[in-house]
């Protein structure tokens, strides 16, 4: 443990009356006490004392967590992130050579392309210091980037699009609990950017924008550059008039994606948005910040697909309760783990009511 107030704060979790069980979306998917916040906090703090006999289970425990932050939101305390703790277990694991097979897989397939994908095809596209950079999980979605190309023609933007296959910035990694190549590619990705003279980026994936505005810092890594995600870039196109749309009288449900609200703080720009297209949102029992994730997991999907089958699904019936006309959601994993619903990307719903004059 780094320091005593990380003690103190650690001890406090696993003696709490696990307050913020009933926000945790592999709890409530699965009933398993043992992936429930306090629980997890109690087994760090016995693996801190080496009070733990099956080394394996913990760190299989350690994948379990979906990281998405509702235990944060929900805490009892202020400025406690248990998450903080489950990453430094998943380090513990990667060190030890313990990881899950299907994570030590993409740990490798990262390490071969540098990417999750294990493809190597640079995205670049027009020129500017704006930026956008497509996260690896839109460049495998071709109707996202479609979309996104025409919000930037039809509004005239000068917009530099970068990434793709062969830039990614290192959460699988991260998540892997591989420390040292998720700085590697962080300093990468600095390069990329700083090479590019971009003032400020737009980013479509919340879990990419995390990593590159908290996390970076976090390892020593600072950019210096703003950054925005899609859904505030969209929401100052339709505030400015620079794009036109048909407004549609129909009804409209918004997945918030874990990251976006938990850790982003962003859950009113997508509403905006899709009340300029004249929408009527119908929120489902959990949205905002008492959002449940979709069971794709920041993008390190955990060791056991199980899981994250009921995570996904469980999300699926909370947001068909709403029965709404249309699904909406601002993150690329998002719309892929819950395609059950026909869930489209922001930027999709927005380019499709472009008047293109
Ligand atoms: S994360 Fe906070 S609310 Fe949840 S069990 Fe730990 S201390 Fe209690
Ligand atoms: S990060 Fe999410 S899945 Fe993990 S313990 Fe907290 S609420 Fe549960």
């Amino acid at each position: 443990m780094e320091s005593k107030k990380e003690l103190e704060q650690l001890t406090n979790c696993a003696l709490c009356a696990n307050m913020c069980k009933h926000s945790c979306p592999t709890y409530l998917a699965t009933g398993s006490e043992t992936i429930t916040p306090q629980k997890i906090a109690r087994l760090i703090l016995y693996q801190e004392k080496s009070f733990l006999e099956d080394e394996q289970g913990f760190f299989e425990v350690m994948f379990r967590s979906s990281m998405c932050g509702a235990c944060k939101t929900h805490c009892i305390y202020e400025n406690y992130d248990l998450r903080k703790f489950i990453q430094r277990g998943r380090s513990e694991a990667f060190q030890a050579g313990m990881l899950p097979d299907e994570i030590r897989k993409r740990v490798e397939t990262f390490m071969k392309f540098g990417n999750p994908n294990g493809e190597r095809q640079l995205f670049q596209k027009g020129t500017g210091d704006l930026g956008y950079f497509v996260s690896c999980s839109a460049y495998k979605d071709q109707q996202l980037l479609e979309a996104m190309d025409k919000i930037i023609t039809v509004s005239k933007g000068q917009v530099q699009q970068f990434g793709g296959a062969d830039i990614c910035c290192g959460s699988p990694l991260y998540y892997a609990g591989d420390t040292e190549g998720f700085k590697q590619a962080a300093q990468k990705m600095k390069g990329e950017i700083v090479k590019r003279k971009l003032r400020k980026i737009i980013v479509d994936c919340p879990n990419c924008m995390k990593m590159m505005t908290e996390v970076y810092h976090e390892i020593g890594v600072d950019l210096e550059v703003e950054f925005i995600h899609v859904t505030e870039f969209l929401n100052t196109l339709l505030r400015e008039g620079k794009l036109k749309v048909n407004r549609a009288n129909i009804t409209a449900t918004f997945h918030d994606p874990c990251i976006l609200v938990n850790d982003l703080g962003i859950s009113a720009a997508p509403r905006e948005v899709l009340g300029e297209l004249g929408f009527e949102i119908k929120e489902p029992v959990y949205s905002r910040d008492d959002t449940h994730c979709c069971g794709g997991l920041c993008g390190a999907r955990i060791g056991d697909c199980n899981l994250t089958d009921k995570v996904s699904a469980m999300r699926i019936c909370e947001l068909k309760e709403t029965a709404a006309d249309i699904y909406v959601s601002a993150c690329p994993t998002c719309k892929a783990v819950l395609s059950g619903l026909d869930m489209k990307d922001i930027t999709e719903i927005v380019a499709e009511r472009i008047i293109d004059e």
